[in-house]
């Protein structure tokens, strides 16, 4: 069960005239059906995850089309998929996450690139940059340039956005060039609106099939000695015909300064997604107002590659200074702009690193600070103290804060779900590393990497998404005790099913490999995978394994071959894996056992370990609406939760240290003797059983207790608390009447 798109589905079908209002990423969803595409595929991840989502959950809609929408196994396969308007008039759209995606995907990208594409062909990347990235910072333009593409770094407005969509199509026509369209976090997540046009049927789809197959060409293949003929046909041709076409359709925009602005001749040319951010720096400099009039002129550049060299010359020939604002290093524009200048003998001032940043993300506040140095350099008549008060005050405040505190601002990183089954596992490594010694931990792209944060603190490398085994080839040999490698059931599918456990087979690695199944792509969003429950077993709350199950349920779930019949387990097996065991994440006495067992044992080779427990998140998408039509029924429910009792915590914590649970905390002690916070639980605790089973393997102190809480309660239930709740109060009055 993924997260339900319908009411996003629902605005897909909005024809001519009617309104569309919502995020900019699904705002670009409808762009593309506009736009006649006719097939569509990627690998999801932030912030273009709903792309794809929406796009699978609208079958229906794609079907009446004749879309064709495939959920990649990554992003290589997504960009290979464009291979069809290599030489079909067809329009194909593929989305990842970049930079990783990108990465991974590049073979595929450049193999596309240098025949040159017939039918439009457009990469929607999420560039994951700035502070709520997640990924390595680095940038896509290097990838457009290296492989020559045409990149789309839009002006966030969905109405420009949507149309940009159209034109990216356009352009790759033209040009025979592969288009990207790179989206930042906030592009993605804008809300706004736009009027939008039909969504169009493509002419040529699986609705409307070619009789024949096109017709061979080798010019069309990426070898030898066609690619020769390629590279040139890149330089002399294909840019040359996108920067006409980026002219003649006015895809960047010009904004000139207001009549009679004292800072009139200077100009700033903006990478099209830093548009709104600069706005706001304007603002602050008193340069520009709310409604996008500006006292410096723009050129925004919604295309940054190729950049139009008659376009640049002609901006920066009207103006004394220009400033460049680019995000990210290296400076791959303001180096082109400072060459089409200096080879057409133009010497306005040329400013951008000088005074913005290298490296981060450009927010309001550091633009202001740039475009201020800027203008007192050249505009000395502009009264710049407004903003320079402002940037002062930030400062100031900042200060203020940080002296509060003697380390500095505390860290908040993320951390697993309540509840989450990975977080048992990582508990029971810390507490298997007391018993044999501490492992080198090759770990992966995932929740798992959650564990790299404390308490555990776990983890020495991440090489990419999927490649923790394969990372551990080259450290395994060198170390004492064995290596232990982690991955989600994502990773696995995703490039480590090939990458690392083929590797590892092929060269008879001696590591362990800890896989976490927890049924789905659980980082990105909970997508389903090969190896996800079966949509039957989903209702069925009682064959799925889940936290508070007695022995025998567990052995229903696992029996009952809930993941369909693609399990990881068939398939490691079937490669050759001799030494495999599933164990429940939340059983932390297993898990130590299974986990000592790998690295000591005589068996050579490559030993699993998948560790089974469903993601906690999807389980409560699952169990919740069951609870609820349970309760309105009037039907008897049942939920566990953990508590600690006050009076017993020895107040050492060490249950925190094991598990990290958010709502595992502090609380004053009741007790005047106790000076040391004591341990509570808060209302938010799933019941997962972590903190009993943390407890028992590691002996600590006996202060939890679970408490089963029942609505709508039998008969029974209502004897059985009463013959409980008087015996307990016999049982303190008589301990009373003894002392
Ligand atoms: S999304 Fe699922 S797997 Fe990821 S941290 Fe939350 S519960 Fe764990
Ligand atoms: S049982 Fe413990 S680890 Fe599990 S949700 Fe409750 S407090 Fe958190």
């Amino acid at each position: 069960m993924e997260r339900s798109f319908a009411r996003e589905v629902e605005s897909l079908r909005l024809g001519a005239g009617e309104v569309f209002h919502g995020e900019g990423i699904l705002a670009i969803t409808k762009g593309l059906l506009q736009a006649g595409v006719s097939y569509v595929g990627g690998y999801q991840g932030a912030p273009v995850s709903h792309l794809l989502d929406v796009m699978v959950q609208a079958r229906p809609l794609m079907d009446e089309l004749g879309v064709k929408v495939e959920a990649c196994s990554n992003e290589a396969s997504a960009a290979a998929l464009l291979g069809a308007s290599i030489h079909y008039p067809v329009r194909g759209a593929v989305t990842w996450k970049s930079i990783v995606g990108t990465n991974v995907a590049s073979d595929a990208v450049s193999n596309l690139s240098s025949p040159g594409v017939t039918g439009g062909a457009l990469i929607i990347v999420g560039e994951d940059y700035g502070e709520g990235a997640s990924v390595i910072q680095e940038r896509s333009l290097a990838f457009a340039l290296k492989s020559t593409l045409c990149l789309f770094d839009p002006r966030p407005e969905h109405g420009r956005m949507v149309d940009l969509v159209e034109k990216a199509f356009e352009l790759s026509e033209a040009s025979n060039m592969p288009a990207m369209m790179q989206l930042r976090i906030r592009a993605c997540h804008v809300r706004g609106t736009f009027t939008c046009r039909d969504n169009v049927a493509p002419a040529i789809s699986q609705k409307h099939p070619f009789d024949e197959p096109a017709g061979f060409d080798y010019a069309k293949l990426p070898h030898p000695p066609a690619t020769f003929r390629q590279e040139k046909l890149k330089g002399e041709a294909r840019i040359t015909a996108a920067r006409t076409f980026i002219a003649e359709h006015a895809l960047n925009d010009v904004i000139e300064a207001r009549a009679q602005a004292q800072t009139a001749g200077i100009g700033i040319i903006v990478q099209g997604g830093l548009y709104n951010t600069l706005m706001g720096a304007l603002v602050q400099c008193g340069l520009a107002d709310a409604f996008g009039a500006s006292d410096v002129a723009l050129l925004v550049l919604n295309v940054t590659c190729p950049l139009v060299p008659a376009q640049i010359e002609a901006f920066c020939r009207a103006r004394d200074a220009v400033l460049v604002v680019e995000e990210g290093q290296p400076e791959f524009i303001e180096q082109e702009i400072a060459t089409i200048l200096r080879r057409a003998g133009i010497d306005t001032a040329l400013h951008g690193k000088d005074v913005l940043p290298q490296a981060g993300e450009y927010n309001v506040e550091i633009v202001a600070a740039g475009i201020a140095r800027v203008v007192a350099e050249h505009v000395s008549a502009h009264d710049l103290s407004p903003v320079r008060n402002w940037l002062a005050g930030n400062e100031e405040r900042r200060a203020a804060v940080a002296a509060r505190f003697d380390d500095g601002l505390p860290a908040r990183p993320p951390g697993f779900c309540i509840g989450c089954p990975e977080r048992p596992v990582f508990s029971a490594l810390k507490q298997v590393q007391e018993r044999i010694g501490r492992v080198h931990v090759a770990a992966d792209i995932g929740c798992h990497s959650f564990a790299t944060f404390e308490p555990f603190s776990s983890g020495h490398t991440i090489l990419g998404y999927g490649m923790s085994l394969a990372s551990a080839g080259g450290v395994g040999p060198m170390m004492t005790r064995r290596t232990l490698a982690i991955m989600g059931d994502g990773g696995f599918w995703h490039n480590g099913l090939l990458s690392g456990v083929q590797s590892a087979l092929f060269n008879r690695d001696d590591t362990v490999l800890l896989i976490l199944k927890n049924g789905y792509t659980s980082a990105t969003g909970t997508q389903e995978i090969l190896s996800s429950p079966d949509d039957a077993v989903q209702s069925l709350e009682v064959t799925r394994v889940k936290p508070g199950d007695n022995v025998d349920a567990r052995r229903i779930a696992s029996d009952n071959r809930s993941h369909g019949d693609r399990s990881i387990e068939d398939t490691l097996t079937g490669m050759g894996v001799r030494w495999l065991k599933t164990v429940y994440t939340y059983d932390v006495d297993a898990m130590m056992d299974a986990l000592t067992d790998a690295f000591t044992t005589e068996t050579p080779g490559l030993k699993v370990i998948v560790g089974e427990g469903e993601c906690q998140l999807e389980r409560q998408r699952r169990v919740k609406p069951l609870q609820a039509a349970r309760l309105k029924a009037g039907k008897r429910t049942q939920r566990v939760k953990y508590g600690v009792d006050e009076n017993t915590c020895s107040g050492d914590h060490s249950c925190i240290r094991l598990s990290g649970c958010p709502t595992l905390t502090l609380k004053d002690a009741d007790d005047p003797l106790k000076v040391d916070p004591v341990v509570t639980i808060t209302e938010g605790c799933v019941g997962c059983g972590l903190c009993g089973s943390n407890a028992h393997a590691a002996t600590l102190c006996p202060s939890f207790y679970r408490i089963e809480v029942t609505q709508n309660p039998t008969r029974w239930d209502r004897w059985r608390s009463w013959m409980t709740t008087t015996s307990a109060a016999r049982a303190a009055r008589g301990a009373r009447d003894a002392a």
